[in-house]
């Protein structure tokens, strides 16, 4: 990992300065020419097909190797959904790029007003029929958007039908950020940084194949991204570094805390203790065969 990670970017790591966007990319690139920019992804989607252990400790090698967290929208959020609910032809346009790390993805959920309660998104696509085919106009604002001023492709949940409960209207969309009518504004936070955005949807033309699934059933595929995106967001690998850098403890009570708050303790603390305890038993008997 340490060989194939430039220099400068595993400073800024370190030292925990801000990337830029052609430091993400290129290790993004890097990752993708390797198949391991989808590191979980199966085989039968271009990925290394590897179990959940393995997946640790590639997370943990990249960690330690000071490597950028990887930009989850593309390869941990959207392309699990294309892959589960998308169609072969979905999954052939968007998921090479989304390994290779050519094309960046954002993520449109949060909407004023509609965070905690997602399934309240008001951003309208209203489906109509024309010569050329069917497609959907989307009106409507997101926010939040974090590094939205980067990308190309958004994925947002969107309400394509008002009738029924909340829920049952919302329908799961890509859409192409250099489509006409799409504006990204920035929001700059307390410390001054440009990182989220407002991203704006003015009569925005989407083709009707850009729909991931049944229309009525994007509240299902938003909450099958969503366990993808709370498992990154506890960032083991992080805390991993912290107990290798600093006290064993700290680290692990700062792991366990990630990881008890999204998912549940028991299961994933008996998970993790298992990966601790297996990559604690590799490393002693790396170090007793002399191959470390
Ligand atoms: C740095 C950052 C980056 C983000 N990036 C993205 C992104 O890329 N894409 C995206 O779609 N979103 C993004 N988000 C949005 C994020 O997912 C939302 O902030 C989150 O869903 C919470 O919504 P909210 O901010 O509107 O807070 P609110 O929903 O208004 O909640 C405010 C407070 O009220 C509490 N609360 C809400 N409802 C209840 C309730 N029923 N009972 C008790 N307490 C309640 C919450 O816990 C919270 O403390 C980002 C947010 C941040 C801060």
């Amino acid at each position: 990992m340490a060989d194939h990670l430039p220099k400068d970017i595993s400073h800024k790591v370190h030292n925990a300065l801000r990337l830029s966007k052609d430091d993400q990319q290129r290790w993004a690139k890097i990752l993708g020419k390797k198949g391991w920019h989808g590191w979980a992804w199966p085989k039968q989607f271009g990925g290394p097909g590897w179990n959940a252990i393995q997946r640790h400790l590639f997370e943990e090698e990249c960690a330690l190797a000071g490597a950028p967290r990887v930009v989850p929208f593309g390869p941990v959020m959207v392309a699990p959904v294309i892959m589960a609910f998308g169609s072969p032809e979905q999954q052939a346009r968007h998921l090479p790029g989304i390994m290779s790390g050519e094309v960046w993805w954002s993520q449109g959920y949060s909407e004023p007003g509609s965070g905690s309660d997602l399934a309240s998104v008001k951003c309208r696509a209203e489906r109509v029929s024309t010569t050329s085919g069917d497609k959907y106009i989307v009106n409507g604002q997101e926010t939040w958007t974090t590094l939205g001023q980067y990308g190309d492709w958004i994925f947002c949940l969107v309400r394509a039908d008002t009738s029924g409960k909340p829920q049952t209207g919302i329908s799961f969309l890509l859409i192409d950020m250099k489509s006409p009518g799409v504006t990204v504004r920035p929001i700059i936070m307390l410390d001054g940084e440009h990182e989220v955005n407002e991203v704006f949807f003015d009569n925005v033309e989407v083709p009707a194949e850009n729909l991931v699934g049944e229309g009525s059933k994007g509240w299902t595929y938003a909450k099958y991204l969503l366990a993808h995106e709370r498992t990154n967001i506890a960032d083991v690998s992080k805390y991993g570094r912290t107990c290798c850098a600093g006290s064993r403890w700290t680290g692990l009570r700062l792991m366990m805390t990630a990881m008890v708050g999204p998912l549940g303790a028991g299961t994933n603390c008996c998970c993790l203790t298992a990966m601790w305890a297996s990559r604690s038993r590799q490393r002693r008997s790396n170090y007793a065969g002399g191959s470390l």
